[in-house]
């Protein structure tokens, strides 16, 4: 095991937007050695591939990486999991699983986020039919405050599990997740141009449910959409053809970047070319680095019903927006059952907004936003920027008084809680 005080390059997240307060950084290999480490300490958190852009991660004392929990993964083919350690990112996964024969549901734009740091925020990708990621967790084993080992599942633990999993770092230090799976799948990928808004709103939920998954990309200018990514499902391996127009928009010639001035060398494969699904639900490919985290995050989640309204509530603003913003992708979510997930139990469309790198500007246009947004219920993302009160954040969640309950009960203390889920969950604590 190490554990150092310094590594430069983990003393802040992947945008560089947020310094961390740990004094220490720990590498344990073990859960034994972990379970050493969480007596111990007094403050802790684990640091996954460090993507979230505001303080989720933060704490005051003790850091831990899992990274050098590097166990394979053990594929259970007769009930369809695979249970992998702590320290996996979805890349690391997709391709071991490809291999195996098995698939996972759904991945988000990026492959480099780690498995556990990804459900912990409910995470997501696109899709009607597709829950955020966690909800492929079947059950977790984690280390809780006392430095015990507790493993709770879907099916025996009904009245927890649903907390746990989005737990947002609150309940312990994950260090096994079992996840659903399903026979591996192929799929294309295609681009398309300049959808007139309003063939969108007359055509929203023809166009959200054309495809396994589907994503809006949009400046919010010129009434159109720059960009609608389609990811399908073959049925073998052969690709489907390719029409020249969808819903008044055009077939893009050349891949694309949803920034369409950059290159799309870093994106995984478009123009309608087969591929296994690990290739073509990221946006990014696993082997690029699709920027140097230059930029800034935010998205907030709508119900589905109110997906065209909320557009255009943001759309009567984008004079304000402008400035700041790099690019919009709105993107649909199955409802699940997860207590602190922004879709328990509503369907939902998440509205994500990149921005340039302006912390100062982006925190002036964000209450603007969240005006806009605020007749819609909307939630802000767990693992992005937002300026909302946090009474404001609590009321949004039914489920919150039984999170904090099962928080409680495994971290008494109050050692996994920092700054972010002391004021967003557990009121001035
Ligand atoms: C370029 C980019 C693209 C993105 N695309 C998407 C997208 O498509 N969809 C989307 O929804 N989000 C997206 N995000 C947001 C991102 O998926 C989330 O912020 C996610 O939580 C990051 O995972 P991570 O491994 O970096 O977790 P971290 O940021 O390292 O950690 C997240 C939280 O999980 C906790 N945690 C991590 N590991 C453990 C553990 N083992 N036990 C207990 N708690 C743990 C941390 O303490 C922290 O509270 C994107 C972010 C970036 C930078």
């Amino acid at each position: 095991m190490t554990t150092t005080h310094q590594d430069p390059a983990k003393q802040h997240n992947w945008a560089g937007n947020i310094a961390f307060h740990a004094t220490r950084l720990h590498y344990p290999e073990t859960v034994e050695q972990l379970q050493e480490i969480v007596s111990r300490s007094h403050k802790l958190k684990v640091i996954g591939a460090r993507h979230c852009f505001n303080e989720i991660a933060d704490t005051t004392e003790d850091h831990v990486s899992l990274e050098k929990f590097d166990q394979p993964l053990v594929l259970d083919r007769a009930r369809r999991t695979v249970t992998i350690n702590a320290g996996m990112t979805y890349g690391q996964l997709g391709l071991q699983l490809h291999q195996e024969g098995f698939a996972i549901h759904n991945m988000a734009s990026l492959p480099h986020v780690s498995v556990v740091g990804a459900c912990a925020t409910a995470t997501h990708g696109s899709g009607d039919n597709n829950g955020n990621l966690a909800t492929a967790v079947a059950a977790l084993e984690m280390v809780i405050a006392n430095g015990d080992v507790v493993t709770l599942s879907r099916e025996q633990h009904p009245d927890q599990f649903p907390g746990a999993v989005v737990g947002l770092g609150a309940v312990g230090v994950i260090t096994k997740m079992t996840l659903d799976i399903v026979p591996l799948f192929m799929m294309q990928q295609e681009v398309y141009e300049n959808l007139p808004v309003a063939q969108l709103e007359e055509h929203f939920e023809a166009v959200l449910s054309s495809a396994y998954s589907v994503s809006l990309f949009t400046d919010w200018q010129q009434g159109r959409v720059n960009q609608i990514w389609l990811k399908r499902r073959l049925p073998s391996e052969v690709g489907l053809a390719l029409a020249p127009s969808f819903f008044e928009a055009t077939l893009a010639p050349v891949p694309r970047h949803p920034l369409t001035r950059l290159s799309a060398d870093p994106c995984t494969v478009q123009m309608g070319i087969p591929g296994p699904w690990h290739e073509r639900l990221p946006h990014f490919r696993v082997d690029h680095t699709p920027a140097s985290g230059d930029e800034l995050q935010t998205e907030y989640f709508v119900p589905r019903q109110h997906a065209v309204a909320a557009m255009r509530a943001v759309a009567s603003v984008q004079a304000q927006l402008e400035p700041s913003l790099l690019i919009s992708e709105v993107r649909t979510i199955a409802a699940d059952t997860l207590w602190m997930s922004p879709s328990y139990q509503q369907a939902a469309v998440g509205l994500h907004f990149s921005w340039k790198k302006d912390w100062p500007a982006v925190q002036k246009l964000l209450p603007l936003l969240e005006e806009q947004l605020a007749p819609f219920d909307a939630r802000p993302h767990w693992g992005k920027l937002f300026t909302m009160a946090p009474a404001r954040v609590q009321a949004l969640y039914q489920k919150l008084p039984d999170f904090q309950n099962l928080a409680h009960a495994y971290d008494p203390q109050g050692k996994f809680r920092n700054a972010f889920l002391d004021a967003y969950i557990f009121g001035a604590g």
